[in-house]
């Protein structure tokens, strides 16, 4: 069964990631692993037939699986190098942590709604993936694992917490989506040490918010 899922439809995601290579995606880890990772684990059978249009898809409870491009991007982002510790805010479907995971990192991630997290921690145990998945808030971090080479966040900010700048090592990335409700700027942040950072912005993007201490407070969505 499992293996059956693995070898669904190949070709679509060769073809995906030429695409995604002519959208200026360049680190063959990340290629590597979306060409490996059927997206048809993540989503609803009535959606198949849209696995791998590059676009973003509904899954449970008004949540999304991220578009494949802005998963590349914001994963390509990071410089993972091999064994890097990473933490991943908003779990979802699981499809960006095992992207991660193979990517060579060591992978904590953290999902708010209890029914999200349970799917996909059942799926990365199916599947055999190594991910820590915690259930809550995670506006704050994982500050019990600590400190982390790089911290995504895939769910929409208002501002870049500062409790997640603290969770980086010196040189950790963080990349997250920071903007109102409707349209975020990808941001780059590196903890250039215990003071500076630095930030970059790149092209903009739209999220489903980040609901929580240091998010946004209301769902409107819920
Ligand atoms: N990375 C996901 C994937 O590959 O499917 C897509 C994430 S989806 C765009 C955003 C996720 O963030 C949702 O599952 C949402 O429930 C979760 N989320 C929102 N606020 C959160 C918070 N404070 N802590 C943890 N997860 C949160």
């Amino acid at each position: 069964m499992i293996n059956d899922f693995l070898r669904l439809d190949p070709a679509a995601r060769e073809k995906l990631v030429k695409d995604l290579r002519k959208k200026g995606i360049f680190d063959e880890k990340v290629l590597n692993a979306i060409l490996q990772i059927p997206r048809e684990l993540f989503i609803d059978q009535s959606l198949f037939d849209k696995a791998y249009d590059d676009m973003a898809l509904p899954i449970d409870f008004k949540q999304t699986i991220s578009q494949p491009y802005t998963v590349a991007f914001m994963t390509q982002l990071l410089e993972l190098k091999n064994g890097d510790k990473v933490l991943e805010i908003g779990t979802g479907s699981g499809y960006q942590s095992m992207i991660l995971s193979l990517c060579n990192v060591e992978v904590f991630t953290v999902e708010r709604i209890p029914q999200l997290f349970n799917k996909s921690k059942a799926l990365f145990e199916m599947l055999n993936f190594d991910i820590h998945i915690k259930l809550g808030d995670g506006s704050m971090g994982l500050p019990e694992f600590m400190p982390y080479d790089a911290i995504l966040v895939t769910a929409g900010v208002p501002s870049i917490p500062n409790e997640l700048v603290k969770q980086l090592k010196i040189n950790g990335k963080l990349v997250a989506p920071v903007g109102d409700l409707k349209l975020q700027t990808m941001t780059k942040l590196i903890r250039i040490d215990e003071e500076k950072i630095s930030i970059s912005e790149h092209s903009k993007f739209r999220f489903v918010p980040l609901i929580g201490d240091k998010g946004w407070e209301i769902d409107d969505r819920e």
